[in-house]
């Protein structure tokens, strides 16, 4: 087995401290409030209870801000302003008139992409290199693809008449806070809905500022109305019997309670939910590009990703120079402050989900799996969890089956292509999936074989407005992005 210490000056024989030095984002230019109201019908405004909760950076544990909890009433409100700004404003305005304010967000969002950035990095602890270079353009991009379609409905369904659905209500997770909220907003905006947006509890800061960028894209009062809260907020806006139709973006647990909630309810729903990716790595595949690829399926984002490579199936005949690749890869990946633009592992977003993370990971060392992780200091305040790697899983274990949504990889072996499908489908989710091979005839085979809602080859974890994604089982069902998303928001009959 291949050497598996970082390398080191010493290692190289160069007498030399090749350490990176600090390289800090500044964070001046960031201003974050004490407290935040609520945004309902183009006021901020306090909730009915005065109750609030408050924020942390998980790499210090340090709080941000107080950040206003709405309750019932406040939800009430959120959902007659919606409703309100949809039937006196939104529903009247013209698709290219809808364009232009989308155009200006997405614009605006480009202007302050740095202030955003660093936000999103403090509220999440996603390093900086990440929501600089993926989250932000991503979000952007959205923002631009669906001011594209706002104008040309008519042509994106030939011989229909797409009409908009209504008041949505939408409640996304803690891991893409910035970028989910745009994946939810532009789409519907684009149709002519109005929303009441829901953020995480833990990074409420970025959907927040996306509040004062519709203000000053002077988006018109109550087309978005956003509501911070905990799991409760969300409940009560799904709930709500003047919504149309609820998007949700988070577990597979509290999708399965909204479906209940609506059911015979009439209301359009969509639900992105869980996942536990294969990622399947064959012999002839270029084995260096592999190991890159599943390194970033699976410590992109400390592993919160829900599409994310968290069971790598690699065939057995270069499972051996695979895994020693992959362990000396992860010992030169740096963990620590998300801030510091070198940093590739950022914090845990909170104390719930690295104690979920290290419940998890005692369970695979509990049914035999063998652990590797690379030798580095973790700072001693915040929430952090090494990069992760198991060989050794059977199927059966936990660390097989159940979303770790962690730095934390699970191997499994393979020797025949049916092998490969049989293990990889062998989950309650079907999100995603990864194939990695020379072979372009085998690519197309498997990705008819394998159920998962986005299959990327020879990569994996890329995005693009332009393209569905979304999953299938347990992982939810309807489409995020492209043309697919669209259908999401319109009334086709
Ligand atoms: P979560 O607990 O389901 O939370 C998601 C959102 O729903 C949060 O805003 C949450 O509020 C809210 N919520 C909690 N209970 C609710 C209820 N009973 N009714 C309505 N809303 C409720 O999930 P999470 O822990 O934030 O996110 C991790 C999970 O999301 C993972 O399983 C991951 O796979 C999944 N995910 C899926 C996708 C996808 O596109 N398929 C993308 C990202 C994440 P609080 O934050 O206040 O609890
Ligand atoms: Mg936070």
């Amino acid at each position: 087995m291949a050497d598996q210490t970082p390398v080191s000056a010493a290692s190289l024989g160069l007498g030399l401290d090749l350490a990176y030095a600090p390289a800090p984002e500044a964070t001046d230019h960031v201003r974050i409030r004490e407290h935040y109201g609520l945004l309902i019908g183009g006021k901020w405004v306090e909730p009915a209870s005065g109750k609030g909760f408050k924020t942390v950076n998980p790499a210090t544990e340090v709080v941000l801000a107080e950040v206003a909890e709405a309750g019932e009433e406040d939800v009430d409100l959120a959902v007659k302003a919606a409703r309100a700004a949809y039937d006196k404003v939104w529903s009247k305005t013209s698709g290219a008139q809808r364009a232009k304010y989308l155009f200006r967000i997405a614009r605006i969002l480009q202007e302050r992409a740095r202030e955003f950035a660093v936000l999103e990095t403090i509220d999440g602890g996603k390093p900086i290199k990440e929501s600089r270079d993926v989250d932000l353009p991503l979000a952007a991009a959205h923002f631009f693809y669906y001011a594209g379609w706002a104008d040309k409905l008519d042509y994106a369904f030939p011989g229909r008449q797409p009409q908009p659905l209504g008041v949505a209500a939408q409640v996304i997770p803690w891991n893409f806070p910035l970028l989910m909220a745009a994946w939810k907003l532009a789409p519907a905006l684009a149709a002519g809905n109005t929303v009441v947006l829901k953020p995480a509890e833990t990074t409420p800061l970025t959907a927040l500022l996306l509040g004062e960028v519709l203000e000053q894209a002077e988006l018109p009062p109550g087309v978005v109305n956003i509501l911070t809260g905990a799991g409760a907020t969300g409940a009560a806006l799904v709930a709500h019997p003047d919504v149309d139709k609820v998007a949700f973006t988070g577990s597979t647990e509290v999708g399965k309670a909204i479906q209940r909630t609506l059911a015979g309810s009439g209301k359009r729903l969509t639900l992105e939910l869980g996942g536990k990716a294969a990622n399947i790595v064959f012999d002839d595949a270029p084995i260096d590009q592999a190991v890159e690829g599943i390194v970033n399926g699976i410590y992109f984002n400390q592993g919160h990703v829900c599409c994310a490579g968290s069971r790598l199936l690699v065939q057995e005949s270069i499972a051996e120079p695979l895994i020693a690749k992959l362990k000396r890869r992860m010992a030169t990946l740096r963990v620590g402050d998300p801030l510091d633009k070198n940093t590739d592992v950022g914090a845990i977003n909170s104390r719930q989900q690295l104690a979920r993370i290290e419940e998890l990971v005692a369970s695979g060392e509990a049914e035999g799996a063998e652990l590797y992780q690379p030798p580095c200091d973790l700072p001693a305040r915040g929430f952090w969890f090494r990069p992760t790697v198991f060989t050794g899983v059977a199927q059966s274990y936990r660390i097989a089956q159940e979303e770790i949504f962690g730095p934390v990889l699970s191997v499994l072996t393979f020797r025949t292509p049916a092998e490969a499908v049989e293990k990889a489908n062998n989950t309650p989710y079907g999100l995603s999936a990864g194939v990695w091979t020379d072979k372009g005839s085998r690519i197309l085979d498997l990705a008819n074989r394998l159920r998962a809602g986005v299959i990327w080859a020879n990569t994996f974890n890329r995005f693009d407005p332009t393209s569905p994604f979304g999953g299938y089982k347990e992982s939810g069902f309807g489409r995020e992005g492209g043309l697919h998303g669209l259908t999401a928001y319109v009334d086709l009959s």
